[in-house]
């Protein structure tokens, strides 16, 4: 792309952005949870409609599919061209807003604390931006508008739903807004970016009775201790010092008195990593580690994990596209150069997996401006300036690739 043609996308992406944050502020007003986007999924559709996309709707589930057709000379069968997937998810959390905003959410106990709001409205700005060019397109753009990411589970049906063919996606891209890097700046990085993630669940059994005489009972407390402990070193002792993976227990129920020795304990946690055999090795051995100290205190473990979600691995000829797109951006001195990788988990993954790709993360974070609260708070919100920041590098991406 001439620089010209830079400053003529940049100006047309100012001219839609008022349009742009106004209804990322709709989509935030009226959240909704995982595989319950009815009402998201309507907007959606029509709006695709309205730009002239091809669109599919209940793919997933609540997914809506809007297919842009380029119809750059010597295109025009399409057959010859690429398909370049863009995919946003676009659920809400069970989350009370506690912002005080005119655009505050009207759906009580729920909200869109991660930024999805602004992921649906910067997808379908792009999708009108691009209908508007599709002369200069050889080849289709697909985007996915994908259901309930945050209870990882609306990639999997999309896919087998068959968004992956017909036309055949060549190549993926997708961002997520990113409370904890500044706006302006923005994260992309060939490999893996986003870890693993699979819950576990462990019962240990024993024998309950009179916490006065625990030599008669079998106490399942203590060996859930030790186990909690022991698993520390699955990481520290079984993870190369060149790899990085994270155990963490989130929960620990059990006993019902102070002189009681309890019948069971349940433990519940996660397990991330950003390689594959890490994820196994880590999965397995925690449940080897659990049984092998309840045995050995006359108790029983029990051990289920997953099924999980894998990690995000960018492709590396897809992310030095995103990357030159980025630079063009915001420029490359806004693109931050250390290790960008996260230990969040996201179904991103799937399609990833499915075709190469790239997932990036687009900063919407301003101390200045008193936007600094975490993902899933209840205070989250994001610096509107990264909305446009988002259409223009995905612009840029889409754009070169179908050149
Ligand atoms: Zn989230
Ligand atoms: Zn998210």
């Amino acid at each position: 792309m001439t620089s010209d043609e830079s400053d003529d996308l940049k100006a047309e992406i100012a001219r839609r952005r008022p349009a742009l944050v106004e209804l990322r502020r709709h989509f935030h007003a009226h959240p909704e949870r995982s595989f319950e986007e009815h009402e998201t999924a309507r907007t959606i559709a029509a709006r695709l409609r309205a730009s002239g996309l091809e669109v599919t709707e209940g793919v997933g589930g609540t997914g809506v599919v809007g297919l842009l057709r380029g119809t750059e000379a010597g295109a025009e069968s399409t057959a010859a061209g690429r398909t370049l997937l863009v995919r946003a998810d676009i659920d809400a959390l069970p989350v009370e807003e506690a912002n005080d905003v005119p655009y505050r959410s009207r759906a009580p106990g729920v909200m869109h604390a991660c930024g999805h709001d602004g992921h649906t409205a910067i997808a379908l700005t792009l999708a009108a931006l691009l209908a508007d060019r599709r002369d200069r397109l050889r080849g289709n753009i697909k985007f996915a508008f994908q259901p309930a990411e945050e209870r990882v589970g609306g990639a999997a049906p999309m896919i087998r739903d068959g968004v992956m063919e017909n036309p055949h996606v060549d190549a993926v891209i997708g961002l997520h807004l990113w409370s904890p890097t500044h706006v302006g700046e923005v994260i992309v990085q060939a490999g893996p970016f986003f870890a693993s993630a699979d819950m576990f669940r462990l019962t240990i059994r024993g024998r309950g009775g009179h916490g006065a005489m625990p030599h008669l009972n079998v106490d399942p407390l203590v060996a859930a201790a030790q186990i909690v402990v022991a698993t520390q070193t699955l990481v520290s002792r079984e993870t190369s010092p060149f790899h990085t993976a994270v155990v963490t227990f989130g929960e620990i129920h059990g006993g019902s008195a102070s002189n009681i020795v309890a019948d069971e304990v349940r433990l519940s946690g996660t397990i991330r990593a950003y390689d594959a055999r890490d994820r196994e090795h880590l999965s397995r051995r925690l449940g080897e580690v659990a049984r092998g100290i309840a045995t050995s205190l006359r108790a029983e473990a029990e051990y289920e994990v997953g099924p999980g979600c894998q990690a995000c691995v960018n492709d590396a000829a897809i992310t030095e596209l995103v990357r030159r797109a980025a630079e063009a951006t915001v420029g490359a001195e806004r693109i931050p150069a250390e290790d960008g990788r996260q230990s969040v988990s996201d179904d991103m993954a799937l399609f990833l997996d499915a075709a190469p790709g790239c997932y990036f993360l687009v900063g919407a974070g301003n101390p200045e401006r008193d936007i600094t609260a975490p993902h899933h708070s209840p205070r989250f919100d994001i610096d509107e300036e990264s909305l446009p920041i988002g259409v223009e590098v995905l612009a840029h991406a889409a754009l070169e690739y179908l050149a």
